[in-house]
């Protein structure tokens, strides 16, 4: 839960470093003051302004006044036969969010949220069904991280952050944006670039904003290859149809060898079959992506099934002949709800 103070004192973690400038200068402390305290909270992950040893004891005294530093601690910790570990954690209001702690070969990659809920309804995704309840602060976003951080089961780095946990995050655009600040920022969290994913299921504006803002690596939810499958799986499309998301990814600057990831989530039966794959191909030519296909993690109440694995390998070996480097995720932590699309913020006791 975030040990957040009931009184009006500001949450440091957010601000991103502009920010944090602007308000010391405020208070007529000088610049660099602002980078001593950022530093403080991310590279050495300090929570008690009083222990800020960097900073004047009149400084810190004035903080406390005015500043806390928010904390996470999680209401339930899940761990998969496979290693992955669910954290949950339980907001000032109540309201929970997940983030999934994956391990991979000697590194960690963890999947954090946005948003409480989400607005998008993909029909598949268990987050979608629990309709929007509100977005993340930015303190909210990169706590998630600092506690990761903090509790690595093995003594391996967490090398990846993927915003791809409950909710869109560029519904949330504007905390979104200041949490990658604060990921890639040297005197931040200090992350490569091209560690940093951004999912999206195509709100092309705030695509083109984002790419504008941020140099991040992107993850596009696509699904479907025609916008009649699509409309069905992923009702934005109505909004943003496969021309203009295509258009929008033509427009956003990708540096030398960096490629768009596309999802896509393969259906039994309807979004999986050759012709699917065919289609596919054909709308992704000329374009730089690879291509990570997801057999769907089935959840409770769900409508859709996977197809078989047969089909899955059939559906890769077609869009390699296109010439597409195609990987299949293997979902991890389907055993404790932390698989693609089966977040929904429930605590497993409950
Ligand atoms: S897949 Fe992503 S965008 Fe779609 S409903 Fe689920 S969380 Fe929201």
């Amino acid at each position: 839960m975030v040990l957040k103070s009931l009184d009006s004192r500001l949450d440091l973690k957010n601000f991103d470093l502009s920010e944090l400038e602007a308000w010391l200068k405020e208070l007529g402390e000088p610049g660099y003051r602002a980078r001593q305290l950022f530093q403080a909270i991310y590279a050495q992950g300090q929570q008690d302004i009083t222990a800020i040893s960097t900073l004047p004891k009149s400084l810190r005294y004035m903080l406390t006044e005015n500043a806390f530093i928010s904390s996470f601690s999680p209401e339930e910790v899940l761990k998969s036969a496979d290693g992955t570990v669910k954290f949950l954690f339980r907001l000032d209001d109540n309201k929970r969010i997940e983030s999934v702690l994956i391990p991979q070969a000697g590194y960690y990659t963890l999947c954090v949220s946005t948003q409480v809920g989400c607005a998008q309804g993909c029909r598949f995704c268990l987050t979608g069904k629990m309709g929007f309840k509100r977005h993340l602060e930015t303190a909210e976003i990169v706590n998630q991280i600092l506690y990761a951080r903090a509790h690595l089961p093995q003594p391996w780095p967490l090398r990846n952050i993927v915003f791809m946990g409950m909710g869109e995050s560029l519904h949330n655009f504007q905390h979104t944006l200041k949490a990658i600040q604060i990921i890639l920022h040297p005197l931040g969290l200090n992350f490569s670039h091209r560690r940093v994913t951004v999912s999206t299921v195509g709100l092309v504006p705030q695509m083109l904003k984002m790419s504008e803002a941020a140099n991040i690596s992107w993850a596009i939810s696509l699904h479907a290859p025609d916008n009649q499958t699509r409309n069905f799986l992923v009702p934005v499309n109505k909004k943003y149809p496969l021309d203009a998301l295509l258009e929008a990814m033509k427009r956003m600057p990708l540096p030398p060898r960096k490629r768009f990831t596309i999802e896509y989530v393969l259906l039994k039966e309807v979004n999986s079959t050759l012709k699917h794959a065919h289609a596919l191909a054909k709308l992704l030519k000329n374009l730089p992506v690879k291509i990570n296909l997801i057999p769907f993690n089935p959840h409770p109440g769900s409508e859709f099934q996977a197809p078989s694995w047969e089909l899955v390998l059939q559906f890769q070996e077609v869009l390699q002949k296109y010439g597409y480097t195609v990987t299949i995720r293997q979902s991890k932590g389907a055993d404790i709800g932390a698989a693609c699309g089966q977040l929904d913020g429930q605590p497993q006791a409950a």
